[in-house]
C-alpha cells in the first residue's frame, strides 16, 4: 500500500441503515476503523475481519482520548499508508468536532475525505414522526448546540434570535440543560404553549420520545430521569407525530430479542425482527467449524459425477461444500448433471449465492416430506445421493433414503460447536432483566446455548422463549423450560410472526 487516506465517515443517527452507500463501500475496505459511543456496532462488522477496530471512547467517560489525542491518531494512522475510516454518528461536520479532525489531516499532509451522513437531528425527528419542516408550520429549521446556555458569558448564540425563529429549533447535546434553554426562550418571549419533544437515541430500537410543550418539558425531562443522547426539538410541527409516528408503533418496538442461532444463520432472524421494531442481540450460541476428518467430504466431491442427487439440508452444508469443492480447485461446472435438493428457503438462497438454483424444494424438512420430493421428482431407487452433513447425531434423512431404495453417501462435512463469546454479556443481560425474548430456530441451539448459560437465569414470565417448532421446543422442556410460542410453519419467518402475534395477542411481556 503506498499511499493511506483517512476517511470521515458518517455513520449515521444509530439505524444501520442509514449508512451511505458510500460509507459502506469505504468501510469495506478499512484496514483502521475508528469508532465511538454513536456508532452502531453492526457497522463494525462491515469491516474485513483483519481490520483493527480502535475505539476512541465513550462520553464523559475515563477512557476518552481527548480531541487533540484522536487528530493525533488519525495523522498517524494515515502516514502509516492505511485506508482509515474514521465513522463519526450522524454526520461528521454536524456538531461532531468533524471540522477539527479534517483541519488536522490537512494540517499534517495526510489525504482525506469527507463522506456526509444522515444527521440526528433530522432522522431522530423523522423516525419520533416529527418533519423538520412543513409548508404551512415551519418554513425554517435550526440547528443548534445544546451545549452553551442562555446565561453562559461570551456564548455565541443569540438567543433573541432563536426565539424569533419561528420555525423548527433542535439542540443537539442539550439534555442537561434543557430547563435553562426553554427558559432562555421564553423569557425573550416565544410562548410557552410551543410544543417541545426530546428524542433519545433515536432511529434505534431504544427510541424514546417525551412531549410536552417550552414550558412544561424540562420538568417531564426531570421526572422522566430522561438521560442523553437526545435532541431537543422546538415547534408546531410535534403536532404531526399523533399521525405520523408510526415507527414506535411497529409490533415489536423496544422489544430486546437473543436471537440464538449459529453465525450465518443468525442475520435473517435477526433482520425481520428488526424490520418490526426489536433489538436484536445475536448471541452465536454455535460455531461452524470444519470437519475433523476432511477426507470423506473430499473423496466424495473428486466423484461428483457418481451421484444423482445432493440433498441440502442446511444453508451451512451448502457453504461446506462449495469450500470443498473450491479447494479441490475446480467451481460450480463440476455439478454437470447432478440434481440439486435444498430442504428450505434459506438454504435454497444459499444455493442462489453460487449462481445455482435447485431443482427440488421439499414443502416441510421431516425426512419423509423431503424422501417424497426427491421421490415425486424421479424415484429413489437405485439413486444415488450425496448428503453432506453435521457431525453428531446419525441423520433421519439418510436412513429414510435408504429404506427406499437409494444409496447414501453422507460425508462429515462441518461441525457444531459451542460458542461462549458474548456468554459475560448474556448473563448480565438476563440477570438485569434485559431481555423480553430468546428466539431459537433449532434444537442444537438450545442445547449449545443452555451448555453456556444456567437455564436458572432465564426468569420464567420475565424472559420468554420462542421456539421454531416442536423439536426445538421439546429440547426446551427438558429442560424444563416452557416456551411461550412454537412456530408454525416452522420457518425464520414463522418464528417472527409468532413473537410479534404474541406481543399483540397475548398479555404484554413486562
Ligand atoms: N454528528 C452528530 C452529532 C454529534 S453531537 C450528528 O450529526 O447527528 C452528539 C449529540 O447528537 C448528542 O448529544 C445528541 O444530542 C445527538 N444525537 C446523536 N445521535 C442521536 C440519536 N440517535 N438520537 C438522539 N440524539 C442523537
Amino acid at each position: 500500500m503506498s499511499s493511506g487516506c483517512v476517511y470521515l465517515v458518517g455513520a449515521g443517527p444509530g439505524d444501520p441503515g442509514l449508512l451511505t452507500v458510500r460509507g459502506r463501500e469505504l468501510l469495506s475496505g478499512a484496514d483502521v476503523v475508528v469508532y465511538d459511543y454513536l456508532s452502531s456496532p453492526r457497522l463494525l462488522a462491515l469491516a474485513p475481519q483483519t481490520a483493527e477496530r480502535i475505539y476512541v471512547g465513550k462520553q464523559a467517560s475515563a477512557h476518552t482520548l481527548s480531541q487533540e489525542q484522536i487528530n493525533e491518531l488519525l495523522v498517524q494512522q494515515g502516514r502509516q499508508g492505511k485506508h482509515v475510516v474514521r465513522l463519526k454518528g450522524g454526520d461528521p461536520y454536524v456538531f461532531g468536532r468533524g471540522g477539527e479532525e479534517a483541519l488536522a489531516l490537512v494540517e499534517a499532509g495526510v489525504p482525506f475525505e469527507v463522506v456526509p451522513g444522515v444527521t440526528a437531528g433530522i432522522a431522530a425527528a423523522a423516525y419520533a414522526g416529527i418533519p423538520v419542516t412543513h409548508r404551512t408550520l415551519a418554513s425554517n429549521v435550526g440547528f443548534v448546540t445544546g451545549h452553551e446556555t442562555p446565561d453562559k458569558p461570551g456564548s455565541d448564540l443569540d438567543y433573541q434570535a432563536l426565539a424569533d425563529w419561528k420555525g423548527t429549533l433542535i439542540f443537539y447535546m442539550g439534555v442537561r440543560n434543557v430547563g435553562a434553554i426553554c427558559e432562555g426562550l421564553m423569557g425573550r418571549g416565544l410562548s410557552g404553549d410551543t410544543p417541545a419533544a426530546l428524542v433519545r437515541w433515536g432511529t434505534t430500537a431504544r427510541q424514546e420520545t417525551l412531549t410536552g410543550t417550552v414550558a412544561t418539558i424540562a420538568e417531564r425531562v426531570k421526572q422522566a430521569a430522561f438521560k442523553p443522547p437526545a435532541l431537543i426539538i422546538i415547534g408546531e410541527v410535534i403536532a404531526l407525530r399523533e399521525k405520523l409516528n408510526g415507527f414506535e408503533r411497529r409490533p415489536l418496538f423496544g422489544r430486546r430479542i437473543v436471537v440464538a442461532r449459529s453465525r450465518a444463520q443468525a442475520s435473517t432472524l435477526a433482520a425481520g425482527l428488526e424490520a418490526l421494531g426489536a433489538e436484536a442481540i445475536e448471541f452465536p450460541a454455535i460455531r461452524i467449524e470444519p470437519p475433523g476428518d476432511p477426507e470423506p467430504l473430499r473423496e466424495a466431491v473428486a466423484r461428483l459425477s457418481d451421484f444423482d442427487w445432493i440433498v441440502f439440508s442446511g444453508a451451512d452444508a451448502v457453504s461446506a461444500f462449495f469450500g470443498a469443492l473450491a479447494e479441490s480447485g475446480r467451481d460450480s461446472r463440476a455439478l454437470g448433471s447432478v440434481r440439486l435438493c435444498a430442504t428450505g428457503s434459506a438454504t435454497a438462497a444459499r444455493l442462489g449465492e453460487h449462481g445455482l438454483r435447485p431443482d427440488v424444494t421439499p414443502g416441510g424438512y421431516a425426512a419423509t416430506a423431503v424422501a417424497d420430493a426427491l421421490s415425486g421428482a424421479g424415484g429413489l431407487d437405485g439413486a444415488k445421493v450425496l448428503l453432506p452433513r453435521a457431525d453428531g447425531a446419525a441423520s433421519a434423512l439418510a436412513a429414510e433414503l435408504t429404506a427406499r431404495g437409494a444409496t447414501v453417501a453422507d460425508p462429515v462435512a462441518y461441525r457444531i460447536v459451542p460458542c461462549d463469546s458474548g456468554a459475560e454479556e448474556m448473563r448480565r443481560r438476563l440477570g438485569e432483566n434485559e431481555v423480553d425474548w430468546i428466539a431459537f430456530a433449532s434444537s442444537s441451539t438450545v442445547k449449545n446455548f443452555f451448555s453456556i448459560i444456567d437455564p436458572d437465569r432465564v426468569r420464567p414470565g420475565e424472559t420468554h422463549l420462542a421456539s421454531i417448532g416442536p423439536a426445538t421446543s421439546a429440547a426446551l422442556r427438558e429442560l424444563a423450560l416452557e416456551p411461550t410460542v412454537e412456530a408454525e410453519p416452522h420457518t425464520a419467518a414463522g418464528l417472527i410472526d409468532a413473537i410479534a402475534g404474541c406481543q399483540i395477542h397475548c398479555q404484554e411481556p413486562s
